[in-house]
């Protein structure tokens, strides 16, 4: 990068929720954005992490003409199968409230290959800057200091992951909550077709979940007490997939890994602030969950598709992209969001822990959705929209 370039839109951090952004609002008109990432636009190692895409999700990215560019990377599920925790077993079906998919299972990777590998169709080399932001000046326009060279911005979208530096930088604080847990994950292929279903065992400990990738290829996620994830993770081969096999029963055959195995230890943060001036937040910079209920890129989902509108709006009023819009978008987000913090870190209590008195509970909240159709078709619903 040569001398101090200025552009309109600058999205530090080209991980998933940076990438929709910038392809977002170039859908929307915008034509000077720029993506900065330390790592580059090519396809990064397989990590064996994998992530649920929900139907309103896909239904955002619809209309910001992004699905189209990843949905053959993704695979339906039609059903979501939820047992344990001594509360008995409810099944939701895509069927029961007619619908295509209650979500789409994507290995994170491959997932954000498509939206990099779409990003550099669109723009070229220029659309890209490998680098660190390692400072950030507020101003008229904002000034950001890579490794090599600065960059001048009219407004600075902070996409940098859950220990944003631009966060930091921007003095803002956020509220953080630490579990006693770790989230194993890894990928399996297998004997049987998982026919394009999710099971979830709700154990004490914490869920183990698996995401249909395709036919017979399956993500794992497994959550566990933190000491117990990376003994389990050090288990290599055949203890493992026993292990598995026994809490997910017999219904993917024999299974046996095909990808990498991480533990992720588990925590929940908050933002206190998704904008200043000239500047906003989106993504895991804004906000982190436990992954019981599958919300962390479906929240950003929902964040890039309030602030491309909102930036929209502004741009058709003839106002600068870093004002108004963007204390609209703060009120937005981090409303739907805080919502879906206390849902999702309300189900992990529920859920993942042994004390009795909270038994009668888990039976009557899985109890009444399985007796219930309206009851589930409801819960069916609010599971797969986005917060907003
Ligand atoms: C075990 C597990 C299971 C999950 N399952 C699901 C699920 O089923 N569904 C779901 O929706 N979510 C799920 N999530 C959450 C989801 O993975 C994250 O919410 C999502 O990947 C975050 O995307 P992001 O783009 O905001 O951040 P990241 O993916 O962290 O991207 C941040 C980017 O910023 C770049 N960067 C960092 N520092 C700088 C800097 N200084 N300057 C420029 N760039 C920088 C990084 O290189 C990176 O590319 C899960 C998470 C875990 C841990």
């Amino acid at each position: 990068m040569s001398g101090s370039q200025h552009h309109e839109i600058v999205v530090a951090g080209g991980g998933h929720a940076g990438l929709f952004a910038a392809l977002a609002l170039v859908q929307a008109g915008f034509e000077d954005v720029v993506v900065v990432d330390p790592a580059g636009p090519g396809a990064l190692a397989p990590t064996g992490r994998s992530l649920a895409l929900l139907a309103g999700s896909k239904a955002i990215l619809e209309r910001h003409g992004v699905w189209k560019l990843v949905r053959d990377r993704g695979h339906p599920v039609w059903r979501v199968d939820v047992a344990g925790a001594g509360a008995g077993r409810v099944i939701y079906d895509a069927a029961e409230i007619g619908v295509e998919a209650l979500a789409w299972g994507f290995v994170n990777e491959r997932l954000r290959d498509g939206l990099a590998s779409a990003w550099s169709r669109l723009r070229g080399p220029a659309g890209w800057l490998t680098g660190s932001v390692i400072a950030m000046e507020a101003g008229n326009p904002r000034r950001l200091v890579l490794e090599e060279g600065t960059l001048k911005a009219d407004l600075v979208i902070a996409a940098d992951g859950r220990n944003s530096a631009l966060r930091r930088m921007a003095g803002i604080g956020s509220s953080r909550r630490t579990y006693d847990q770790a989230a194993l994950s890894f990928v399996v292929e297998h004997e049987h077709d998982n026919r394009a279903t999710v099971l979830e065992r709700l154990r004490p400990s914490g869920p183990v979940a698996t995401l249909p990738l395709g036919a017979r290829r399956t993500g794992i996620t497994w959550v566990d007490r933190r000491a117990r994830c990376e003994a389990l993770g050090a288990n290599e081969g055949e203890a493992l997939m026993a292990d598995l096999s026994q809490l997910v029963g017999d219904q993917l055959g024999d299974m046996r890994r095909v990808s990498p195995i991480q533990c992720y230890p588990l925590g929940a943060h908050h933002a206190s602030r998704y904008a200043l001036p000239r500047l906003a937040l989106l993504g895991d910079a804004a906000h982190g969950v436990h992954p019981i209920h599958a919300q962390g890129f479906n929240m950003g989902i929902g964040d890039v598709d309030v602030l491309v509108a909102e930036l929209a709006a502004a741009r058709a009023r003839g106002r600068a992209p870093g004002g108004e819009a963007l204390r609209r978008y703060e009120r937005k987000r981090m409303a739907a969001n805080a919502e879906r913090l206390r849902m999702t870190d309300g189900l992990n209590r529920l859920f993942s822990n042994d004390l009795l008195p909270l038994e009668p509970a888990r039976r009557a909240v899985l109890g009444a959705l399985a007796s219930s159709s309206w009851l589930r078709r409801r819960a069916i619903r609010h599971g797969m929209q986005v917060a907003s």
